[in-house]
């Protein structure tokens, strides 16, 4: 059994002068009996699924099937080009890779659930500013990966990871705790800072509801997946700085799952509140379920040219 709580996992690492992501994948392997080389293959497969699924959306329009969404990745890494963003290039990279993802699973493409479908932007994001910007090595990449799981077990074990259950703070909340965690590693930071991290990044997405248009997951997931990276990303610098999180990461996943289990059940993934819920939210359903194809935002994109897919140093054609 992996430990049930962060305080332990952390202890037993410190103990075993390891990090979560060692520690997980030791686990993994006594647990499934697969040898430690084979698991961190699995996890290096899991990165370049990752990848692509964070550059597909860059490289060409990617809509979803039901038209609700799409193509907005290429918007973003056009303006990322332009050198304008009040954000940065690294933020807006970040938010173009993370909208990728969930444009290619919204299209029925290739994704890795991590932790579910709905927040596959967020990991691939960071993940890949890490390779872009630092030049990252797949095996430091298949490390933060781990620390990633490891905090996404604790979460699992302790709350839930289901938007049905707990609200979109459990999916994309989950998914951006995870990433912060990951990042801290990347950055050098103990397994107590990546904790760290994701009880802040908990504490950012507390309350967060699942009301997805249509019950379908597009609107508003994409624009949570790229906030959720973008989460991650400062909430990382911010414990790398020297920040704190003055409530310990086991208490904030108790209260996000407590949250989560006083949500209303409009609010729980039922395509009833919230979103889902306002007049556009409800007609937009119609549209999609009913005659009226979904026609009007696939007017103003255009396919990208060569010249406008890259943002400059980070963005790589394919992998
Ligand atoms: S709104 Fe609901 S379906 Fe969409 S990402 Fe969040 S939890 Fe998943």
């Amino acid at each position: 059994m992996f430990p049930r709580t962060a305080k332990e996992v952390a202890q037993m690492a410190e103990e075993q002068h390891t990090h979560l992501g060692t520690f997980a994948i030791r686990h993994e392997s006594e647990e499934t009996g697969a040898s430690e080389e084979a698991v961190r293959a699995a996890l290096a497969e899991q990165i370049r699924i990752m990848k692509v699924s964070a550059t597909e959306g860059r490289r060409r329009l990617v809509f979803s099937l039901s038209g609700l969404i799409g193509g907005d990745s290429t918007k973003v890494s056009a303006y990322a080009k332009r050198g304008t963003a009040i954000s940065g290039e690294v933020m807006v990279d970040a938010v173009a890779y993370a909208m990728s993802s969930s444009e290619v699973n919204a299209s029925m493409g290739r994704i890795v659930a991590a932790p579910t479908a709905g927040a596959c932007g967020i990991l691939p994001a960071v993940l890949k500013t890490f390779s872009d910007r630092r030049g990252t090595s797949e095996e430091e990449l298949v490390d933060a990966l781990a620390v990633a799981g490891a905090m996404g077990i604790i979460i699992g074990q302790n709350a839930t990871i289901s938007g049905a259950e707990g609200g979109c703070q459990a999916e994309t909340g989950a998914a951006a705790a995870m990433a912060a965690g990951a990042a801290v590693h990347l950055l050098g930071g103990t397994p107590s800072q990546c904790l760290d991290s994701g009880a802040i990044v908990l504490m950012n997405m507390l309350g967060l509801v699942c009301d997805p248009v249509a019950g379908l997951v597009e609107i508003p997931c994409v624009y949570r997946n790229a906030q959720g990276a973008v989460n991650a990303l400062t909430t990382a610098d911010m414990v790398m700085a020297g920040v704190r999180s003055r409530i310990p990461f086991d208490e904030a996943v108790t209260a996000m799952y407590e949250v989560g289990r006083s949500l209303s059940e409009a609010l729980r993934e039922t395509g009833i509140g919230g979103i889902a819920g306002t007049p556009t939210g409800q007609r937009l359903k119609r549209q999609v379920f009913g005659d009226a194809p979904i026609t009007e935002v696939h007017k103003d994109y255009k396919q990208p040219r060569e010249e406008e897919e890259s943002s400059g140093t980070g963005f790589e054609k394919g992998l």
